[in-house]
């Protein structure tokens, strides 16, 4: 018998079953739909030999010491800083808005001082910043966000800024110097084989067994189990008895292209032209060498697999109805981004996950010899 079923094998997944394992010799089975692991994060050589992210570019960067630690253990880095240009009045320019963006968008040359003036002149303060669109207008103004946010926005989500939370282009920074990074975090690197190869070293533990292509209700009745943690969509699992949570799914367009280099940067975003929001070039993000380039599009789509949470007060309530539900099931642990309906980066996931394993522990959930040094270290 297993000690527990894990569904999902995505980041809060492979943490818990690693964990789980490693530390307190539990006997797991980790099950995915999917016909791999690695979840969202899962990376792949498509036919031409290129590495790439099947389900659209994921950047490695934290501030948490811990987080980081943590999954050194199962991979070594490779440094990247991530950079993005956006592709705005026939330019291509640095997104998060910094000195560059408008100095070239207007020609003008202005400091780091002047700019800031700059932004006090366009901006539209606001007394309390609730909606996504807030956020924006009361840093750079109606014109800046009508450029580089709202129309990106409206196709991302099919919704106004204004009609979605502040935390929302909260992730966007604004800067007044040259500073072109899109993540200011202390830890940024990635994975140095790939995630995929990472996620293998996490779940390479004799006592975890992987099973892919299943859901995990075709075996709720077939494989006998102790508990559960669960990480796909919370409404799902209590069969939407309080209707759907919105989820907003993507379509991925892969391409190879014949030639080593593609675009400048990673991510090119287009805000104004084309259906798709962003075009990667994975070259950028893997360190890899080869004649040739892979690249990806982002059709946002309604339907498809539920990529985002869509971060609105209704949608909140409903989710709140849900945990109630989750809440009253305390031999299931609810984990990551579907699971808790946040719009968590795979950081935060990870640190979600480790934050549950010591719960687990600090609740006596086991009372083997290893489990009670465990806790006395936590
Ligand atoms: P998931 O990775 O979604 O794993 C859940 C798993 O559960 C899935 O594999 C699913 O198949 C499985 N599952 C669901 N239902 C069932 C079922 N009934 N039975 C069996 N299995 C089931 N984060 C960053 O930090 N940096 C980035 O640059 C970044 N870029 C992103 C880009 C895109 C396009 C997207 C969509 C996300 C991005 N993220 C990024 C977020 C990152 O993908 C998530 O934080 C992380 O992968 C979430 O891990 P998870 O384990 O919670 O969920
Ligand atoms: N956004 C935008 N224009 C941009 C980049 C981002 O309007 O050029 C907004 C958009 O609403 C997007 C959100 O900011 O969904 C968060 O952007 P991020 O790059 O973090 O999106 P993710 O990588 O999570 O898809």
């Amino acid at each position: 018998m297993f000690d527990y079923l894990i569904v999902g094998a995505g980041f809060a997944g492979s943490v818990l079953a690693e964990r789980l394992a490693s530390q307190l010799g539990k006997k797991i089975l980790i099950i995915d739909t999917r016909s791999h692991i690695g979840g969202n994060a899962y990376d792949c050589f498509n036919d031409d030999g290129i590495l790439i992210h099947k389900y659209g570019p994921h950047i490695f960067h934290t501030n948490s010491r811990d987080v980081f630690e943590y999954l050194s253990q199962f991979t070594q880095w490779r440094s990247y800083e991530h950079r993005v240009l956006a592709s705005v009045d026939g330019q291509l320019v640095p997104i998060p808005i910094n000195l560059d963006t408008v100095n070239r968008l207007y020609g003008l040359s202005l400091t780091s001082f002047q700019l800031e003036d700059f932004f006090a002149s366009v901006a539209e303060p606001k007394e309390y910043i609730r909606t996504s669109e807030d956020v924006v207008v009361n840093k750079v103004g109606r014109e800046l966000y009508e450029k580089f946010f709202r129309n990106y926005t409206r196709k991302q989500w099919d919704m106004d800024p204004s009609e979605l939370d502040k935390s929302v282009t909260s992730r966007v920074a604004t800067r007044t110097n040259r500073d072109n990074r899109y993540f200011t975090d202390t830890y940024q690197a990635m994975p140095l084989h790939g995630f995929t190869r990472m996620f293998e070293k996490m779940l390479s533990h004799p006592n975890i067994k992987v099973m892919l292509n299943a859901d995990y209700r075709e075996i709720l009745d077939v494989i006998p189990f102790g508990k559960m943690i669960y990480t796909g969509p919370i409404d799902l699992f209590f069969n939407y008895r309080y209707g759907k949570l919105p989820y907003r799914s993507l379509e991925f367009k892969h391409e190879t292209i014949n030639t080593p280099v593609h675009q400048p940067v990673a991510v090119v975003n287009y805000p104004n032209e084309h259906l798709y929001t962003r075009v990667t070039e994975f070259k950028y993000l893997t360190g890899q060498e080869h004649p040739k380039t892979g690249i990806v599009y982002e059709f946002p789509r309604a339907q498809g697999d539920p990529y985002y949470p869509v971060p609105r007060s209704e949608n909140a309530e409903l989710y709140k109805k849900y945990k109630a539900l989750a809440d009253a099931t305390p031999e299931v642990h609810f984990v990551g981004r579907l699971a808790t309906y946040k719009y968590y980066n795979m950081d935060q996931v990870v640190a979600q996950a480790l934050m549950v394993y010591k719960k687990i522990v600090e609740a006596g959930d086991d009372t083997s010899e290893k489990a009670n040094r465990e806790l006395a270290r936590v």
